[in-house]
């Protein structure tokens, strides 16, 4: 059953071949004689998986009709919240916090009567490219235990990766459910800022984080977005636009369509990331594609813009986070400063730190007009610049990151980290919908991924030319051979 896809596995359930109860016991299997080698799970949600399974089982046996999700083993990364359960974002500070409401996807999710297994490891608080910065323990990769599963929801794609979800949530501020989909040989999405409520997510950038799936096919990343890809009246930032046929969607025809690729952010690339994505190239051009070279030179200021902006947002999303309201609180604390200062000393992680550090300095008076504004006007030029581009092509390619997934504790400075996220950040900064998808491996076996990006709003659209793409360049199996036996034990 892990092989096969969400779509698939929901159409065996709604015709009587297998029945809820079996697949969730199945897939709880799976996790609990697995997922101790990967650590992509912080909370595995048994009593309430199965407690749903029992429901549907029930449902389809009195002839009432079923949801889009029915069956479908899910995950959910643990900075989204599940009524009732822990989220802990990954981090001290909230790891006794249980979640009083629902998020909108929970709920989209649970109405169209998917099943949600469980909360997934992240970077804390989505900070990061690796899942190292993760409180409690880092997620490996279910293709190389020695590598990293990519940030920040490594959990999300690591949990896909190794067979465990079928579809799994992630969220994406900067790169987060893209480079950890390329990393872990999956698809991950990341659809158009607005596109799916962020209510009941734990704000990281409110300008830029975005919740979307990770799946291991376009055609599965498609099945979630018609379940929440819908407005939302709780987040003042939901789109209020139709919802898009992202099914059917895919069947249509990219022949003879454009593929813009920015040539010159390509140039640096180490050899073999290079020869890779020149290959793509190639056979996108033989699925009769044209592919155009496109000037986007302003994308080198991204990382840096992107590096004033998410930290500034955080600094102040996180300022709740005070040891009073919610959260952890210090102990032998004397004074109410004491309460704040040591509550948030002792609860964030060193990574954490560093970002209100310097979101905090980057809107301080005086640095104020220096960084933070100059980085909005920049961000200006960006959008600009992205929103020309399509002028001439439909969608635009890169690869999703400089590098393959790199060897666990390889990389200490945070520096090199962050320029991971040069292909990234641009969709974000210009609330583009941008998809991963796998195309392959290094000579070492470590997954490769390509990036696509649309035109704003046009999710589907986007979808559908990666549906055709990955058709054509996906050169693997996207399930980890050490996980694709039954038994895992
Ligand atoms: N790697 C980026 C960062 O550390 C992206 C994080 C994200 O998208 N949540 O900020």
């Amino acid at each position: 059953m892990y092989n096969e896809s969400a779509l698939q596995i929901a159409q065996k359930f709604k015709s009587g071949q297998v029945s809820a109860t079996e697949i969730t016991s199945y897939f709880l299997k799976r996790i609990s004689s697995g997922d101790h080698k990967i650590g992509s799970f912080l909370s595995c949600l048994e009593e309430r998986a199965l407690q749903k399974a029992k429901e549907l089982d029930q449902k389809r046996a009195e002839g009432k009709p079923l949801g889009k999700l029915a069956g479908v083993p899910i995950g959910i990364k643990d900075n989204i919240h599940v009524k009732d359960e822990v989220t802990t974002c990954a981090s001290k500070f909230l790891s006794n916090y249980i979640a009083p409401y629902d998020s909108t996807v929970t709920k989209l999710i649970e109405a169209e009567d998917g099943i949600i297994l469980g909360k997934h490891n992240l970077d804390e608080f989505a900070m990061g490219s690796t899942n190292e910065n993760s409180a409690f323990f880092p997620t490996k990769n279910p293709w190389n235990e020695n590598i990293v599963a990519g940030g920040s929801s490594g959990g999300s794609a690591a949990s896909v990766a190794a067979g465990f979800t079928k579809i799994s949530l992630g969220t994406d501020t900067g790169g987060s459910i893209r480079l950890p989909a390329a990393f872990c040989g999956c698809v991950g999405f990341k659809p158009s800022f607005g596109r799916v409520s962020r209510y009941g997510l734990v704000a990281f950038g409110s300008s830029l984080d975005q919740i979307g799936p990770l799946a291991t096919s376009v055609e599965d990343a498609a099945l979630m977005m018609e379940v929440i890809g819908k407005h939302c009246s709780k987040d003042s930032t939901s789109l209020n636009l139709a919802p898009q046929p992202y099914i059917s969607e895919l069947k249509n025809s990219v022949q003879s369509k454009t593929v813009g690729v920015p040539f010159h952010l390509i140039d640096q690339l180490p050899s073999e990331a290079r020869s890779h994505f020149e290959q793509n190239i190639e056979l996108m051009k033989k699925m009769g594609l044209n592919i155009i070279d496109i000037n986007l030179d302003v994308l080198k200021y991204s990382v840096p813009v992107y590096y004033i902006i998410a930290p500034a947002e955080a600094s102040t999303n996180l300022a709740r986070f005070d040891g009073v309201l919610y959260s952890n609180r210090a102990k032998n604390c004397e004074t109410i400063d004491d309460v704040y200062q040591n509550s948030r000393s002792e609860g964030f992680g060193p990574e954490v730190k560093q970002r209100i550090l310097l979101g905090t300095y980057v809107l301080s008076a005086k640095a104020q007009d220096a960084y933070y504004k100059k980085a909005q006007q920049v961000r200006t030029l960006i959008i600009n610049a992205m929103k020309k581009a399509f002028n001439s092509c439909d969608v635009i390619a890169t690869p999703t990151a400089p590098y393959s997934a790199f060897d666990r504790n390889s990389i200490q400075d945070p520096l090199s980290l962050y320029l991971q996220d040069i292909y990234t950040i641009p969709a974000n900064l210009a609330g583009l919908p941008s998809i991963s998808i796998p195309t392959g491996f290094t000579s070492d076996d470590r997954p490769f991924g390509m990036q696509l990006m649309g035109p704003k709003h046009e999710d589907a659209r986007l979808l559908r030319f990666a549906h055709h793409i990955e058709k054509n360049v996906s050169l693997s199996p996207k399930m980890s051979p050490h996980f694709d036996k039954e038994n895992l034990a």
